[in-house]
């Protein structure tokens, strides 16, 4: 069983296909999202999802989010005195997601579809591939999310030759794609993005107006106290209703704070985010050589695109309405798992045809010579440039550019700058070549780029014929297959906390938090309630339990309302 899991910033999910089309796994907590959270406590236990983010409020130095954004890099995670990258934390949400479905689907599952955004460069898809096959996956296939939003979309509406535009605004990522749905045939035409820029930044711009109108300087907050704010900052993000305002409510040094901030308000501080989206949706238009008016469907995929704002914006960036028929946070699951289905021939599954473009330019490092025969280095030279339909090759030929040159270094790079060093290196091969006149040595580079957005690099001297290969390998942190199962092992050790106790765990830390918030009266009711609840687990009558669970959760609603109504 292949499933599809959607590997987000803020939230991970997964879902498999069945003769009826995809379905979403629920988590452990019967929930369809799981927020990509880790934290890990003394014992080795490792918390995913909503129960580490109630730990990491109140033990926020052991645990960490949003490390999507570091995949691939060498930045370090520590968590308790302990060190992590971004790939081995996501490898944890992708176990806890993997033990999810062969829980809920009642058999093995070691094979996955992880989507990721398009604009993930080589270095940020290896990592992911890497993540899954950490947690226990052969990882399939990498597909890119507005692709497997779009397998979701197309395939459920049917149109026979549909041009979509989908616009994904994630919790920390931007990307739009162009595709073509047609016959059988899905080809993505164009991809553009920023890869810093979603929800979050929506989230900070509430968070940093109701510091400001508080006098709190947020360099002075500790760590504890910037996570409950900007926890506090993402609830009030997400009140969609009908109010013309948005309303922050926090509880600082004992005092009740409150900001209203009007939509329009917000709409108005926004406009510099709305302004940095419209940059890849004009670039993504452009490289297609499409028109809007000759986009047929605008596909809104993520999180913050049940913004009301970011709806609004969209129709009037486009002039229209967007489909959201298939739920925002839902289509890059789906559309992976009925990527994986494809994989499989299932026989219910229109087999659709997947193009995929290549979304950066990759080129190499050349040296030109100037009017005064001088010669000036640090030029770029494209070999695969962007928004080459995949899997693709193309070959360029380089000659030694002094006389006696004997080396050769094939700078690889990515990017789109017109000097070398602006752009992002990925590797370098360097041949020796005989000694011979300037111009006189020929190296045929050919650049290839498979469906799983992997570079290969071959360079070839024509003269000796020697041929030098080199699959792109992150210099900062890849691993060969050694490497890895000695990591597997050594983090082997950390078990992800046992699927039938979540429940239970995320109530406790959840009152655990509460019972740092609250003050007084509410402060003995909840040491109350907790030394109940902690009672009927000890006599571990799963009927019990399950009913102390259900007052437990009730109690601690209603705690928790009373600490905001400060009655
Ligand atoms: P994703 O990366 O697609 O999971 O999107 C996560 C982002 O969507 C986060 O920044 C969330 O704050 C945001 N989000 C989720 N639900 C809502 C909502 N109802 N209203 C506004 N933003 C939301």
């Amino acid at each position: 069983m292949i499933i599809g899991i959607d590997l987000g910033t803020t939230n991970s999910l997964a879902a498999y296909y069945t003769e009826d089309g995809p379905r979403i796994i629920p988590n452990r907590l019967g929930e369809r999202l799981t927020p990509s959270a880790v934290s890990i406590d003394e014992n080795d236990q490792v918390y995913v999802g909503k129960t580490a983010l109630e730990r990491m409020a109140v033990h926020p130095d052991e645990g960490a989010s949003l490390f999507k954004r570091s995949m691939g890099s060498r930045k370090e995670f520590h968590l308790g005195g302990r060190t992590f990258s971004a790939e081995e934390l996501s490898s944890f949400v992708l176990r806890s997601l993997k033990e999810d479905a062969e829980y809920y689907l009642g058999q093995e599952v070691t094979e996955a579809v992880i989507s990721v955004p398009a604009y993930f460069n080589d270095i940020k898809r290896k990592a992911t591939k890497r993540a899954g096959e950490l947690a226990g996956f052969k990882v399939e296939r990498i597909i890119s999310e507005p692709t497997a939003a779009a397998i979701a979309y197309g395939l459920y509406q049917k149109k026979d030759s549909t041009r979509f535009l989908v616009f994904d605004l994630g919790g920390g990522t931007f990307d739009v794609s162009i595709l073509e749905l047609d016959d059988d045939i899905m080809e993505v035409r164009a991809v553009a993005g920023d890869n810093y820029l979603g929800g979050e930044d929506f989230t900070n711009l509430i968070l940093d107006t109701f510091l400001e109108e508080h006098h709190i300087d947020k360099n002075s907050l500790s760590e504890k106290e910037r996570l409950y704010f900007r926890n506090q900052a993402e609830k009030c993000k997400c009140q969609n209703g009908a109010d013309s305002f948005f309303r922050m409510q926090a509880v600082r040094n004992g005092e009740r704070l409150e900001s209203l901030i009007t939509r329009r308000d917000f709409d108005k501080k926004a406009a510099q985010l709305f302004d940095r989206i419209k940059q890849p949706v004009r670039r993504s238009l452009a490289d297609a050589g499409v028109r809007i008016s000759e986009i047929d469907e605008i596909v809104l995929v993520g999180g913050t695109t049940k913004m009301p704002a970011v709806r609004k914006f969209v129709g009037k960036l486009f002039g229209r309405l967007p489909d959201t028929s298939v739920n925002p946070d839902e289509a890059v699951a789906l559309g992976a798992a009925i990527q994986g289905a494809m994989k499989e021939r299932r026989e219910s599954i229109r087999e659709v045809i997947l193009t995929d473009v290549c979304p950066f330019t990759l080129g190499t490092e050349v040296s030109i010579r100037t009017e005064g025969d001088r010669l000036e280095s640090n030029h770029f030279c494209p070999i695969l440039e962007r928004n080459t339909v995949i899997p693709a090759s193309r070959t360029e030929k380089f000659y030694t550019v002094y006389d006696h040159q004997t080396q050769v270094d094939i700078h690889i790079l990515q990017g789109e700058s017109r000097f070398a060093s602006n752009n992002v290196s990925l590797g370098t091969i360097s041949l020796t070549v005989p000694d011979n006149k300037a111009g006189e040595e020929e190296i045929s580079v050919t650049y290839t780029y498979d469906v799983n957005a992997l570079l290969e690099v071959e360079a070839k001297i024509k003269s000796t014929g020697e041929t030098v290969t080199k699959l792109i390998k992150n210099q900062e942190s890849d691993m060969t297959l050694e490497q890895m199962q000695a990591r597997m092992k050594e983090l082997s050790y950390l078990k992800i906390h046992p699927r039938d106790q979540e429940p239970n765990k995320v109530l406790l830390l959840r009152g655990e938090r509460l019972y740092e918030e609250a003050t007084g009266e509410l402060r003995e009711q909840l040491e109350a309630v907790t030394r109940q609840f902690e009672y009927i687990l000890d006599k571990q009558d799963p009927d019990r339990i399950a009913e102390a669970r259900k007052d437990y959760e009730e109690a601690l609603d209603w705690i928790e309302e009373e600490l905001w109504s400060g009655q």
